[in-house]
């Protein structure tokens, strides 16, 4: 489970997340949605550690994020936007290099990145270095090892950029199945169809602001009685406008609720 307790995060005087509060169950696939510079990465920055919140507080599982950073991070599995490997590793050392990190029992950990190695593919080139995988093998390799020790809660920044349609096909299966298991799923991406077709539930961030929280349905409900499309509606609550003069709420500024 994952909690956003009014959270805000300023860089300077500049607020990039404001007041943002939100739970996401076990076993919820989450996706945050929003245009360039929304707040995405600063949110996702602060759901696994990276950055502190300026205000407020963030907990996985029910471990503050600041306060007690190592439980946190013990039930936390991250795939960044740019995943950074060990070119002089093979695959299997960087995946064992992992779970030692983890302490995981040998036997286990050698359990556990066969497992993952047979998910993602990964068999041919294990025992390659990561200076020799393209994107997509990088990508996957990343993904098998945020998966090794089993966290209730993945985290996901742009998780499909650079995998290839069969790529992208493994990892939908895996976060289809892992969400069945219980597992919570935070996901940031600028994809509405990927959005529509796998979260449970979409927010939409515009200016560090949620704009818009519920299922897919419930913002298809709003298309039907309001708009042409889904991606209209999108485009439409995702606009950014010119700063409004004094006085003037951005909400009022779009004309949106
Ligand atoms: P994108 O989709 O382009 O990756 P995003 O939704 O992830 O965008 P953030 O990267 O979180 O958005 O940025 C939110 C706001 O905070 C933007 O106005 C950005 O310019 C600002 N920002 C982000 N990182 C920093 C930083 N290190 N220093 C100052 N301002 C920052």
């Amino acid at each position: 489970m994952i909690e956003f307790d009014h959270v805000t995060r300023t860089y300077g005087p500049k607020p990039a997340v404001t007041d943002l509060s939100l739970s996401i169950p076990r076993g919820e696939l989450f996706a945050l949605l929003g245009p360039n510079g929304a707040g995405k990465t600063t949110t996702i920055k602060m759901l696994v550690g990276l950055l502190r919140p300026s205000r407020g507080a963030v907990r996985i599982s029910g471990h503050d994020l600041v306060k007690e950073t190592r439980a946190a991070h013990l039930h936390t599995g991250y795939v960044p936007d740019e995943p950074t490997l060990y070119d002089k590793l093979t695959g299997r050392e960087f995946l064992w290099f992992i779970a030692d990190m983890f302490g995981m029992p040998r036997r286990i950990a050698g359990e556990k990145i066969g497992r993952e190695i047979d998910h993602f593919e990964l068999a041919e080139c294990a025992d390659d270095l990561a200076e020799s995988y393209s994107l997509g093998m990088r990508q996957r390799l990343v993904f098998a090892a945020a998966l090794l020790h089993d966290p209730d809660v993945l985290v996901l920044d742009e998780p499909m950029v650079g995998l290839d349609p069969r790529s992208v096909r493994i990892v939908k299966d895996l976060l289809k199945s892992r969400t069945r298991e219980g597992m919570t799923v935070f996901m940031s991406t600028h994809t509405l169809a990927m959005a529509e077709e796998l979260a449970d539930r979409v927010g939409i961030m515009v200016r560090g602001q949620l704009r818009f929280l519920g299922t897919i349905a419930e913002l298809r409900d709003q298309v039907a009685t309001e708009h042409t499309s889904l991606e209209n509606l999108y485009l439409e609550l995702t606009t950014v406008q010119p700063v409004a003069s004094a006085g003037t709420t951005p909400a009022e500024a779009t004309g949106t609720p």
